[in-house]
């Protein structure tokens, strides 16, 4: 195929805009591997790429989307073969290069992890950046030598796509989860994902004080700004948040005291640029340990046609769980 469908992003004085439309195999960017895609997702970032809203696409004409699952086409690359089932995370997938809404990619071998085995290509994208970035932050909190006998762990965005997976990877490892959300109409979806405990995220919005009723040992935090200053003041003498996200504002109106009066750690965790060996060990724990029906209970699949409505969802803050993309 010398043309494939794909959601591009164009620029032109009168500013941005995005279409489903044909895009030329000549165009694709440089790699040496071509891989037919056949399942993304949509993740936050996503959202900001198609809408716009923040300037996170480094390049025009961008195809949007940061994760794939697929089949290799053709490769140079010794690592890999045609037919080959593989995976993609981050990268600058989508912002710096030409991503995953499309039928059709070429990119780096060194990008590329083999799809984990027990996966289908369907489930690992049910996962996708959000889900392996949860599993980053749960390894995180782990390496500081954190675990359930200390005390609860707090999920900030719980109903979103990271704090689905976190809420159902840490009562997995057995962890006594609190969900904080603004949607307490989702209690028996978060529950049914694992949660014991439900807080409204309204309690986390105030004017953070500098220390606050010391509440849970670990956390993982999709939201930061306010929520995660208190997050912070909250956390037990000793415990960690591993912050991930900004879905509530990129900056921390917190103060020092949590860290030098309470011990506690700031665990900053990011996905785009992690090392392969830690993606692969991140991506064969979730294959063990992520129960496939939770995945599925917190899944939706909408074909490539309706990406742009979901992107707009997703910043809105309207999007429970997963989303699949169906490319293929
Ligand atoms: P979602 O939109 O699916 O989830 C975000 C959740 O945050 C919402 O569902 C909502 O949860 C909550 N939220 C949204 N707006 C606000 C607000 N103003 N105040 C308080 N809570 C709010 O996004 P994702 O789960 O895909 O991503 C979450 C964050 O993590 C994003 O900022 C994303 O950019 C970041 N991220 C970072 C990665 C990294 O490598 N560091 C990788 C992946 C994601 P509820 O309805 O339950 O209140």
């Amino acid at each position: 195929m010398s043309a494939f469908k794909a959601v591009v992003i164009d620029k032109n004085q009168s500013g941005q805009s995005v279409a489903i439309r044909s895009f030329d195999e000549a165009d694709l960017m440089d790699g040496d591997v071509t891989v037919r895609v056949s399942h993304s997702t949509l993740n936050y970032k996503d959202g900001l790429a198609i809408t716009g809203k923040a300037p996170v696409v480094r390049r025009f004409p961008m195809i949007p989307g940061v994760d794939l699952a697929g089949i290799v086409e053709a490769s140079s690359n010794p690592e890999f073969k045609p037919g080959d089932a593989v995976v993609l995370n981050g990268w600058g997938l989508g912002e710096t290069h030409l991503g995953a809404y499309a039928e059709k990619v070429r990119v780096k071998g060194d990008w590329l992890i083999p799809l984990p085995q027990g996966l289908s290509a369907e489930q690992a994208m049910a996962i996708g950046t959000a889900g392996y970035t949860a599993m980053l932050c749960l390894m995180a909190l782990e390496r500081h030598g954190l675990s359930p006998e200390r005390g609860p762990a707090i999920v900030t965005g719980a109903v979103g796509g990271v704090g689905s997976v976190a809420v159902a990877l840490l009562a997995k490892a057995g962890w006594h989860v609190i969900a904080s959300t603004g949607r307490p109409e989702e209690a028996d979806y978060l529950k049914g994902l694992g949660a014991t405990e439900i807080l409204d995220r309204g309690e986390l919005a105030g004017q953070p004080r500098p220390l606050a009723k010391e509440r849970w040992a670990a956390g993982v935090d999709t939201v930061g700004s306010t929520t995660l200053a208190n997050v912070l003041s909250m956390t037990k003498y000793g415990g960690a948040i591993a912050a991930c996200g900004l879905a509530g504002g990129m900056d921390l109106p917190a103060t020092v005291a949590p860290f030098i009066l309470r011990n506690v750690a700031l665990l900053g965790v990011d996905s785009v640029m992690a090392p392969k060996a830690l993606r692969i060990e991140a991506w064969n724990r979730i294959a063990r340990e992520l129960d496939h029906d939770t995945l599925a209970a917190m899944t939706t699949v909408i074909p490539l046609d309706q990406v742009l409505e979901a992107g707009q969802k997703i910043v809105d803050g309207r999007i429970k769980g997963r989303v699949v993309v169906e490319v293929a």
